[in-house]
């Protein structure tokens, strides 16, 4: 039940700055999840606002008060991390309680919230059980448990996660996003480097890397209006394919292989590069033909089949996803086209100007 708000929030250790210009404000009852890639601060921004990392520069306020130097234990967070770390030899029930039993509180109120969060978290068969005795996801969800019994103003998750197998990780996620429903008005903000989990769980994304800010939005707007290369790279899979729209690379109107559709004559001097996502591109020739090319790979899932392009638009082969299961064979002679509107233009500094 809290409003979070980082005001120019920075972090360095020693002359290395790891974080800077940190400005978000995360409302009560928000999911916000920080995603990036390994490294980029997230783990660092995380266990600032829990106070387990000191803040080097700027402001971090809980319902409006400044808490940069108020001890973790008086926050009203509650850390979920990557590893359980749960007491070997206490049952789930008692590791559930031990927060609480050290902080002096009556058996009874003890004995429900631990009954109230095993009930949510669906393991109320294990209460007696060993940690030792649970599996992967069961043990994460203790962990869990753990964090609800102390009825936190804030969450916070750390890779919650990323020790699971794929499977319990789909399961888990599922547990995540329905703990979420059933505590709306409790603030959490999710660390991952899964885009999936990103996607799936948050109300607003922010994505991060070298220690900056890159987005802040919903999923829906970094996957259809990414404000510049590195998140319209990021969020989605096989990321976008991006081209650089050069006069000497042919790209500009028609030629034998590209035929990169520029928006206006105005706005289209500043474009550098044009983007659009695998699975926006379609095959066959038509009007709006954006590229011809080879087939140098192909993966096929079944449920989609990726065919990687060699053409004369870019380095790198262009990557189309399509549905079902498509039959290619290397050398193959392709045309690419997609519908003009689902293209994604930017500028030398890879701002998306679209
Ligand atoms: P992420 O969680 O996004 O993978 P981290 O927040 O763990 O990234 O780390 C961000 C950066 O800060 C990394 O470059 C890491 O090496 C550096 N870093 C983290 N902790 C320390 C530390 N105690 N001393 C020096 N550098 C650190
Ligand atoms: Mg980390």
């Amino acid at each position: 039940m809290a409003d979070l708000k980082l005001q120019g929030i920075e972090k360095r250790y020693g002359k290395v700055t790891v974080l800077k210009d940190i400005d978000l404000h995360i409302k009560q009852g928000e999911f916000v999840v920080f995603v990036g890639p390994s490294g980029c601060g997230k783990s660092t921004l995380l266990r600032m606002i829990a106070g387990l990392e000191e803040i080097s520069a700027g402001e971090l306020f809980i319902d409006g008060i400044r808490i940069n130097e108020t001890p973790p234990s008086m926050r009203g967070i509650a850390m979920v991390f990557q590893s359980y770390a749960l007491y070997p030899h206490m049952s789930v029930y008692d590791n559930m309680a031990f927060s609480l039993q050290v902080a002096k509180k009556g058996k009874k109120e003890i004995d429900e919230s631990v009954k109230s969060a095993a009930e949510k978290l669906q393991l109320t068969p294990f209460l007696n059980r060993l940690p030792k005795e649970l599996s992967g996801g069961q043990k994460q969800r203790v962990a869990i448990g753990r964090a609800i019994v102390r009825n936190p103003k804030v969450f916070l998750f750390d890779e919650p996660l990323s020790n699971l197998d794929a499977a319990l990780r789909v399961a888990t996620r599922i547990e995540i996003a329905n703990l979420k429903e059933g505590m709306p008005e409790t603030t959490m903000v999710y660390v991952t480097h899964d885009q999936v989990e990103a996607m799936t769980l948050a109300d607003r994304i922010v994505v991060l890397s070298a220690g900056k800010i890159e987005q802040v939005g919903s999923p829906m707007t970094l996957y259809e209006k990414p404000g510049n290369l590195f998140v319209a790279k990021f969020i989605g899979s096989p990321a976008m394919n991006v081209v650089e729209v050069t006069e000497d690379a042919n790209c500009l109107g028609l030629s034998e292989c590209c035929n990169i559709p520029l928006p206006d004559q105005k706005g289209s001097k500043q474009i550098k590069y044009m983007g659009v996502r695998p699975e926006h591109l379609k095959v066959g020739n038509s009007d709006n033909t954006l590229l011809t090319g080879v087939v140098s790979f192909i993966e096929n899932l079944g449920e989609v089949t990726l065919v990687y392009v060699d053409s004369k638009c870019s380095e790198k082969p262009i990557v189309a996803k399509l549905q079902g299961s498509k039959q290619f064979t290397k050398g193959d002679p392709i045309s690419l086209n997609a519908d003009m509107k689902k293209l994604h233009y930017f500028d030398t500094k890879g701002i998306n100007i679209s």
